[in-house]
């Protein structure tokens, strides 16, 4: 059984370790559960025709499309590189993402 609980989230900054946007970050606009995929901002760009509708115009349009799930990594700013994050209970019981390398908390 896998999972549903994805290692990265929606907001966050992570890098590309594999793929054509191999070491490339952004941030998360998207998670597709069903796809085990993320949108990543600026990432991944595909062109797409789009058909008029109301006052849009048509044309071609850039647009993100999904990264495997797999092949992004939350990313230290501190670290500059892609790392493993750990969860931290804090004192009033809240759950804190750090990373595991330097401490570094990794929010959104
Ligand atoms: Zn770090």
């Amino acid at each position: 059984m896998q999972s549903t609980k994805s290692h990265v989230s929606k907001g966050e900054t992570v890098m590309v370790i594999a793929g054509k946007e191999k070491s490339k970050s952004g941030k998360i606009l998207q998670i597709l559960p069903k796809k085990n995929s993320v949108i990543v901002e600026g990432l991944n760009m595909v062109k797409r025709h789009v058909k008029a509708r109301g006052n849009e115009p048509g044309g071609i349009k850039e647009k993100e499309a999904s990264i495997h799930i797999s092949n992004v990594m939350p990313f230290c700013s501190k670290c500059a590189k892609p790392v493993r994050v750990r969860r931290k209970a804090l004192e009033n019981g809240e759950k804190q993402r750090i990373c595991a390398k330097c401490g570094n908390s990794i929010e959104k």
